[in-house]
């Protein structure tokens, strides 16, 4: 029978309705030196990609010169720190959700593009900091999403397979890493699609297959 141990939880879009705030401190940021990016674009294109890598793809496509990165980047993080302190806050959903999966002996960690300090504040904010064993940001390894490093070194961590995983995730390159790193993934539209009844349809998907399909 199959089993499943650990819940693995990508962050923004997820857990935390953040991807307006990063466009916001993004857009901010770039506007100091008259550039821009499209509200479409930052949703059909750059969602759930590190900061360091949306700079990237605009000096390519955009002429951003790539001296602004680092400037551009630290002002993005105040930025974003000022969109999370006006705007997060816990979610009755989330705690529920949390409480419950950790109550049912599910372990739980958060894997993130974002920098470990963004993770950590929006988690702490959101009231969801205390449910999880561990939280891996863009700054635990080499290559972000969508490979899959990030989730391999969650489930190396805790010391288990990926088919006792779950991950749940939102954004394209984040369910590309999910999927090559071998793991169950329950992908979800956003935020509001992610309670405790989602998740568990999902294990029980995974735990009793047969009964699922009957
Ligand atoms: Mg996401």
């Amino acid at each position: 029978m199959n089993t499943i141990k650990a819940v693995l939880f990508d962050l923004d879009g997820v857990l935390i309705d953040a991807t307006e705030w990063h466009y916001k401190a993004l857009n901010r940021s770039l506007g100091l030196f008259g550039f821009t990016i499209s509200r479409y674009d930052h949703m059909a294109t750059y969602n759930g990609l590190p900061t360091r890598k949306k700079l990237e793809m605009l000096s390519v496509e955009s002429g951003l010169p790539t001296s602004l990165h680092a400037l551009i980047n630290r002002v993005k993080q105040v930025y974003t720190r000022e969109e999370i302190l006006a705007s997060c806050w816990p979610t009755f959903e989330k705690e529920f959700m949390m409480s419950r999966l950790r109550r049912e002996g599910y372990r739980i960690a958060v894997c993130s593009n974002a920098i470990r300090e963004s993770v950590e504040l929006m988690l702490a904010r959101a009231g969801l900091l205390e449910y999880v064993e561990f939280i891996l940001s863009n700054e635990d390894v080499k290559a972000p999403k969508p490979d899959p490093a990030i989730y391999q070194l969650a489930m190396s961590r805790m010391g288990i397979e990926a088919h006792e995983v779950v991950i749940v995730e939102d954004a394209a390159h984040g369910i590309l890493a999910a999927r090559r790193a071998g793991a169950h993934v329950c992908e979800v539209a956003g935020f509001h699609e992610v309670d405790y009844w989602r998740i568990r349809r999902t294990i029980d998907a995974v735990v009793n297959p047969v009964r699922q399909a009957a």
